[in-house]
């Protein structure tokens, strides 16, 4: 038994995107919230920097936009990518029907930072670091709150309705009993950064070569590069000589010649393990999942961020009502789902794609890489790029925030 127990309308598990945005617009809105980080901090490993011109859209309705602005980022307008010897652009985000025509690059941290200090403002928000959600608490069929431990021992927080988006390990969903179907994939992704010089280029750039690929996002003073392997791989590379692995870094990207023996060891290269899966009901009674906690994504595309976001709107659209006048239905919690299942298996399906008819035949080739056919058209009619940059930039069914929930933001809920 937890030696102290919180009473709130909302408890949700994890601060990442999905949940201190879901946090934001519910405590906003005169919702009493608890979010539950088990980290101290928002200071953890890459996962992901990129804020889409769907999430920016969201802060200007909210009239965040300006300030977000001022923190550093730096702006991409278009993806490029090199098959062979072939270069081209394969989304260009200047098109888009948005107020800001480019992806924000920033620090997740930042980004997380910046929502927690607007939620604060909210005397409805509490964060709570160091929490770490270890059991649900049951009543009846009906999920009532969380058991966390802290550094001051396990607490309990009882509540109408419990959200996970504790991400793609989510333990909501696996105390839940709730069923994922998984799709597989053929790779992993090994991530690090690298110094940039004033000499590198400037692009974002993703490199496929026969066996290999390779990204390097510019992010100023530094490039974070993924290198993309065989699912299973990394145990027998991690083998071999870490010579190896530098050489074929710089043969697809012979600017790194200099500063690649910053990268020391295995130890500066973190594996993602990629997965990708989807729950059959995201919710139970008492109980919601949302973002990766509902639907893992592959890394194709760099859109897991843009999807949490956008559950995150449309959940806090939906539930802000019944959550203050306390009651959460089936009904609510189940037309969240049908909103957020379509664009995420339309996407998922779309990945699925990629990663069977370009990056396992990538990866497994062994000549000179000959650009697929949609590749091809891509570099051919500047049209068909406004595709790519639509998916990844607002994704399918953008989220807007309500008109109700943005006149609920009334000043009466301000500290
Ligand atoms: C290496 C890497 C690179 C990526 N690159 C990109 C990219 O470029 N663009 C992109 O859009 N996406 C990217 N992603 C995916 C992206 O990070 C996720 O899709 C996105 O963060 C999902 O948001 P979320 O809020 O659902 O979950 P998460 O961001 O995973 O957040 C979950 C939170 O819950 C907390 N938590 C977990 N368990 C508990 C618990 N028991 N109790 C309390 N708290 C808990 C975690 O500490 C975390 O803060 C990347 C992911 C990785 C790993």
């Amino acid at each position: 038994m937890g030696n102290e127990t919180n009473l709130v309308r909302c408890c949700i598990v994890g601060g990442g995107p999905a949940g201190m945005m879901l946090g934001y617009l519910l405590a906003r809105a005169g919702v009493e919230v608890l979010v539950l980080e088990k980290h101290s901090d928002f200071l953890r490993d890459f996962r992901g920097d990129t804020i889409h011109p769907s999430t920016l859209e969201v802060m200007h309705e909210l009239g965040l936009l300006d300030e977000f602005l001022e923190l550093p980022h730096q702006k991409v307008y278009e993806l490029n990518a090199q098959f062979g010897e072939m270069r081209l652009t394969i989304a260009d985000f200047r098109h888009l029907p948005t107020r800001c025509g480019f992806v924000a690059f920033m620090p997740q941290w930042d980004f997380l930072n910046f929502l927690a200090k607007k939620a604060t403002r909210y005397q409805t928000f509490d964060l709570k670091m160091e929490a770490e959600v270890v059991g649900l608490i049951e009543q009846s069929g009906r999920i009532i709150g969380v058991r966390a431990k802290t550094p001051d021992g396990e607490i309990q927080v009882r509540a109408d309705l419990v959200v996970g988006a504790d991400g793609r390990t989510s333990i909501v969903r696996e105390k839940a009993r709730l069923q994922a179907r998984e799709f597989g994939a053929p790779m992993d992704v090994l991530w690090f950064r690298i110094r940039r010089t004033a000499e590198d280029p400037a692009v974002t750039m993703g490199r496929f070569d026969a066996g290999r690929i390779f990204i390097a996002l510019n992010r100023g003073d530094y490039w974070q590069c993924g290198y993309v392997i065989a699912k299973g791989q990394f145990e027998e590379m991690r083998r071999q000589n870490f010579d190896t692995f530098r050489a074929a870094i710089v043969k697809l990207a012979p600017y790194l010649q200099d500063s690649i023996h910053e990268l020391r060891g295995w130890d500066d290269v973190k594996l993602l393990t990629v997965r990708v899966n989807r729950l059959d009901e995201w919710f139970r009674l008492g109980l919601l999942c949302i973002g990766d906690a509902a639907h893992a994504m592959s890394p194709v595309g760099g859109v897991g961020i843009n999807l949490a976001i956008q559950d995150a709107v449309a959940a806090a659209n939906v539930l802000f009502k019944p959550l203050l006048e306390r009651h959460v239905t089936m009904d609510d919690l189940r037309r969240i789902q049908a909103r957020r299942e379509l664009p995420t298996r339309v996407t998922q399906r779309l990945q699925l794609a990629v990663q069977d008819r370009i990056i396992a035949r990538v990866l497994t080739d062994t000549q000179p890489l000959k650009p697929p056919l949609a590749v091809r058209l891509l570099a051919r009619y500047s049209f068909f790029r406004r595709i790519p940059a639509r998916i990844i930039g607002l994704g399918i069914r953008p989220e807007h925030v309500s008109a109700e929930l943005l006149r609920a933001g009334v000043a009466a809920h301000r500290r």
